[in-house]
């Protein structure tokens, strides 16, 4: 009888842990409002300009999940060894920039003249540092770059052949133009597939020593003309970060978002009106972006540990996760 106890005790048990596992897994949107502060907090952006549901094929749907997942592991791994926010930032996007899935680094998007022009920013939400290089098209990681004119330099945005010298003369990486070629993206150019014209990667990172960090990096939006640069690498715009408030990567219509101030919006409506995280973000993306025409939107993380993942589109690709080991991974709605 006993044993039928105990038998019945650990089954029971089981089924609780896996209905617990799966909660967590489908938790994907929404500011967390946790008591107790974790120790790291990661929120990570695939663009928010998702192929409708029925162009979006099983096999392809599993390549961005495991990705996305690949890059949320990057940081958790990052976090764990005691790296720092900053440094999970850009390590993570250096995952997505290396895969041609996204629009950013080998993935970017293709311009007018059939080109790649790459945009990509990095800010420190410690000290208010930031970095940015635009109109990139032979750096083989942008935010590499980005994080570098931060670091090794005494601007915040270099652009075009500045950027790549600059680039160069710290020992980075430069490829050759054919490293971006990908035949969807080109392909891209020549339907100008409406709906497959965001794909900037991005994190927002909230490590234990209670540093916020933020990235963004892109190839821009697919037929852009006359170097055209976006809200990517604008600080404030495409990517903002304040020990103070919370730290912000979007991705959308640029023009709306440099216009909007998207990412300091958010941290100032914090800051001075004392919203919530998720408040805040829904305010600028969901309320001023939409009724202003602009479509897009934003992952970030607060300095208590919540996260939010908000956007007016279809979907984003968009990833979490939590030192509490709370995650997630989702793409529509
Ligand atoms: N925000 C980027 C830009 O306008 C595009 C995107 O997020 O997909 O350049």
């Amino acid at each position: 009888m006993k044993t039928i106890q105990t038998i019945t005790l650990v089954v029971l048990s089981i089924f609780w842990l896996q209905s617990c596992t799966k909660d967590t897994k489908q938790k994907s949107s929404n500011t967390t409002g946790s008591q107790e502060k974790p120790a790291y907090v990661i929120a990570i952006h695939g663009g928010a300009g998702v192929m409708s549901r029925d162009k979006m094929t099983d096999s392809l749907q599993m390549a961005y999940t495991s990705k996305l997942q690949e890059a949320l592991d990057t940081a958790k791994m990052i976090l764990t060894n005691g790296g720092t926010a900053l440094e999970a930032v850009e390590r993570t996007i250096q995952v997505l920039e290396a895969s041609p899935l996204f629009n950013a680094g080998r993935g970017a998007v293709f311009t007018h003249d059939g080109h790649n022009e790459m945009d990509a920013s990095i800010m420190d939400g410690s000290n208010l540092n930031a970095g940015a290089v635009a109109g990139v098209g032979d750096i083989k990681s942008p935010i590499e770059a980005a994080r570098y004119v931060m670091t090794n330099s005494d601007h915040v945005l270099l652009s075009g052949k500045g950027a790549s010298d600059f680039a160069r003369s710290q020992g980075l990486e430069i490829v050759d133009s054919s490293y971006f070629f990908t035949e969807r993206r080109w392909q891209s150019l020549q339907n100008m597939l409406k709906d497959e014209k965001h794909g900037t990667v991005g994190c927002a990172v909230l490590d234990k020593y209670g540093n916020l960090a933020a990235g963004t990096s892109t190839g821009g939006m697919t037929n852009k003309r006359f170097n055209r640069i976006g809200d990517s690498p604008i600080i404030g715009a495409g990517t903002y970060a304040n020990n103070a408030t919370c730290a912000v990567s979007a991705t959308g219509h640029g023009e709306f978002f440099i216009r909007y101030t998207v990412a300091h919006d958010i941290s100032a409506l914090m800051e001075y009106k004392g919203l919530s995280l998720q408040d805040a973000a829904d305010e600028v993306i969901n309320n001023k972006l939409v009724a202003a025409g602009g479509d897009g939107g934003i992952i970030a993380v607060d300095k208590d540990g919540n996260y939010a993942l908000v956007f007016n589109t279809p979907g984003m690709f968009r990833a979490f996760a939590k030192s509490t080991g709370e995650e997630g991974i989702a793409i529509f709605k």
